[in-house]
């Protein structure tokens, strides 16, 4: 097509179809509008289908049927280690993904959306130049729209230092595409990515070893639901480094020699100065994707990190366009992407809708896993506020210790006042279905004793939540009653 070709007229341009893009782009369309929806990936689905969210899971459902399998030994069920088929895994990981993007095109095409495969950039605040090649020619022609919704995403955080153009260097989207199983492996960054990616490479049969520069792994979480996961990963991972960073990598054909220093006092488990490894994979944050769009064009404004600044409506400072998703905010997760498309959606139909949620769940789904929602503890300690805090240890749970779990805890953060539950917190198998029952309390105003109250059933994980929620103002069932 020519530069002067088509210049396609809708009301709503929605750019990027991930989990935050092709949700908006179908609300809307459920609510009216005419829709056009612009990815540069070969599929839509963005990061969070591609080489995110599923693929990662897709590999940790592996990860736990190998140490599940494993760990059935001490029971008296023995299985021969297993044979993986690398080959044979990918494929599986892609035909996953290739079978939901085949499902993200029928609900396109259902609501009549049209998919366009093209790089966007804006020209002024109503049209976007659409190219095949990114920052080319607009050789697809021109958009002219009312709204345009950004959903652009975010990409792995680079450090300039390992830039070294060693297939060895990795990061998490070279790291799902499984090269191979590597004899040793370290992971900068012991995040949501480098403990998700690690615990699947350590049941792949890698040596895994994690670097941290903080005092602790996932900052942000409670340390209460962290010591129960850091107790398991140093029976899985060869070693974890805290308080410690990577000072310069070398490949030196064989491996990634790597220096390491101290980022801070007391190194509890302390690095050696040099360490050779097959592999690094470097997860160290993620970076928005607010470069290349033409937003000096628009009266869009981007603030720290390069996010693109937002109200509570997602607008951006300029009246036609609308950011969501990974590029408008942290927490960078699929579901919060999602919510804000919904919530832009009816702003565009015209509902006085906000975003106000009070609970947004963060899922680490390692083995075990960590959830929290809604108010921390160290949130509510650093803003000196008030709160009864009460934990239910899965020793107690008979479901848990029938599964050889009962390395988990449950807790309920709630209102000394009101009684109403604040926050919950879960570390332990299945955390993060778990959640979902703590996420609809916070929601809905619930009180502890409304979740004590509601019958779960026996033998569930979910009765550790109902349990925690009895304690926070008396006692339950499964836990000795403190001492008068
Ligand atoms: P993205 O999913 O990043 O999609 C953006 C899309 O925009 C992309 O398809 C891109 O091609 C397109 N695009 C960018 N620029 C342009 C342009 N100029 N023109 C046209 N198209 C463009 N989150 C969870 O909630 N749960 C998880 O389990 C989880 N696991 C993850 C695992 C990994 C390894 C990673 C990397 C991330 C994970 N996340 C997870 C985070 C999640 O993937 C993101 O929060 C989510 O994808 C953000 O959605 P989004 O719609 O904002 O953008
Ligand atoms: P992260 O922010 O979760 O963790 C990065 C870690 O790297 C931090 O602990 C940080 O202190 C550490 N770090 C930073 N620089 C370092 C350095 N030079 N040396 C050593 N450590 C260093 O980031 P991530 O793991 O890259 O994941 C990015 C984002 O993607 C997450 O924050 C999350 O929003 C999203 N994500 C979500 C899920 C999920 O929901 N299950 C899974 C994967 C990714």
């Amino acid at each position: 097509m020519s530069e002067s070709a088509a210049v396609r007229e809708t009301e709503v341009v929605v750019i990027g179809a991930g989990p935050g893009g092709y949700a908006a782009a179908f609300a809307a369309a459920d609510r009216g509008r005419k829709v056009l929806l612009v990815d540069a990936g070969e599929q839509p689905g963005g990061v969070c289908l591609n080489r995110g969210c599923i693929p990662s899971k897709t590999l940790l459902h592996m990860a736990y049927l190998i140490n599940e399998a494993r760990g059935a030994e001490q029971w008296g069920l023995k299985f021969a280690p297993p044979e993986i088929d690398l080959a044979k895994l990918r494929k599986w990981k892609d035909d996953v993904i290739g079978k939901n993007a085949g499902g993200i095109r029928q609900l396109a095409k259902s609501r009549s959306v049209e998919l366009v495969r093209a790089w966007a950039r804006f020209e002024d605040s109503q049209t976007l130049l659409l190219s095949s090649e990114r920052g080319g020619p607009p050789d697809q022609g021109r958009v002219r729209f009312q709204y345009a919704i950004l959903a652009t995403g975010s990409r792995p955080t680079a450090i300039p230092a390992f830039n070294i153009d060693s297939p060895r260097v990795m990061n998490s989207t070279s790291a799902l595409e499984l090269p191979n199983i590597p004899r040793s492996l370290l992971i900068v960054g012991g995040g949501y990515i480098g403990l998700e990616m690690g615990t699947v490479y350590a049941a792949l049969g890698s040596e895994v070893t994690v670097v941290e520069m903080t005092e602790g792994l996932l900052p942000g979480a409670d340390r209460d639901l962290v010591r129960v996961l850091q107790a398991r990963l140093k029976k899985t991972f060869k070693a974890i480094h805290l308080n410690t960073k990577v000072a310069a990598i070398a490949d030196t054909g064989n491996g990634i020699s790597v220096t390491f220093e101290p980022a801070g006092a007391d190194a509890k488990s302390p690095a050696p100065a040099n360490a050779e490894f097959e592999r690094i994979l470097v997860a160290v944050g993620r970076t928005p994707n607010s470069e290349g769009l033409g937003l000096e064009n628009t009266k869009v404004k981007t603030i720290a990190r390069g996010f693109v600044e937002v109200d509570e409506h997602r607008r951006t400072a300029d009246e036609h366009i609308y950011a969501i998703g990974d590029i408008a905010g942290e927490p960078m997760l699929a579901h919060k992407a999602s919510y804000e498309a919904k919530v832009v959606a009816e702003v565009l139909a015209g509902e006085n809708v906000a975003v106000d949620a009070r609970a947004i769940p963060a899922v680490v789904f390692t083995d075990p896993e960590i959830a929290w929602a809604g108010l921390t503890e160290t949130q509510a300690q650093q803003a000196g506020r008030e709160i009864v805090v009460a934990k239910f240890p899965w020793g107690a749970s008979g479901r848990a210790t029938a599964l050889g779990r009962n390395d988990g805890l449950t807790k309920v953060i709630a209102s000394p006042e009101s009684g109403r539950v604040l926050g919950v917190g879960i570390v332990g198998v299945g955390a993060g279905e778990l959640i979902a029952e703590g996420v609809l309390a916070i929601e809905m105003g619930g009180t502890a004793s409304d979740v004590g109250m509601s019958i779960h059933a026996h033998p569930t994980l979910s009765e550790t939540v109902g349990e925690a929620a009895e304690l926070v103002s008396g006692t339950t069932i499964h836990l000795a009653p403190p001492r008068r």
